[in-house]
């Protein structure tokens, strides 16, 4: 990794809040601390706070934009048991299908741990209509 005196990297760190003045975001309260800030980038995911912190702060949320894709899906965590060894084959990354009424995929990730996905449309399909993802 490279060195970048310009930026600090805080590890295992939760922002907690921020701080607005005027409309602006002035601070981002991080381990009890408020960090001076000029910009924000939020890339908190889905389920980020900011939206509820600029509400509560008497900004807006229609900042936020979102668009369908179509399919909603539910994962877990799962990792293999000592000694096991997961099968190759000639799938993408892990074995995956479709029902014809929904799909499941697996994906590999570190440490042994492997992710199960069952996805579904958001809509009514026809009989026999594949939406595999
Ligand atoms: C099993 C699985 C398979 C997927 N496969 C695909 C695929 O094949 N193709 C595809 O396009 N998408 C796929 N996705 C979806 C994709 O992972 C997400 O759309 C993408 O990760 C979203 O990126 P993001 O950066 O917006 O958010 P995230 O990846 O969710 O990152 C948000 C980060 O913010 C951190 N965070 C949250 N709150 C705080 C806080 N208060 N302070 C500090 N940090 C915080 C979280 O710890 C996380 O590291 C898959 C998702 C799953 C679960």
């Amino acid at each position: 990794m490279r060195n970048e005196s310009l930026i600090v990297v805080l590890d295992r760190s939760k922002v907690e809040s921020l701080r607005f003045v005027s409309g602006r975001v002035v601070s981002a309260g991080v381990g009890g601390q408020q960090l001076a800030t000029d910009l924000v980038v939020d890339a908190m995911g889905r389920r980020s706070p900011t939206p509820g912190w600029i509400r509560d702060a008497g900004g807006s949320e229609e900042l936020t934009d979102s668009s369908d894709c179509g399919a909603v899906y539910y994962s877990r965590y799962y990792r293999t048991r000592p000694g096991a060894v997961r099968r190759d084959g000639p799938w993408v990354l892990g074995p995956r299908g479709d029902t014809g009424y929904l799909g499941f995929n697996t994906f590999p990730g570190d440490n042994d741990a492997f992710a199960f996905v069952l996805a579904v449309p958001t809509r009514e399909t026809r009989t026999g209509e594949s939406y595999t993802t």
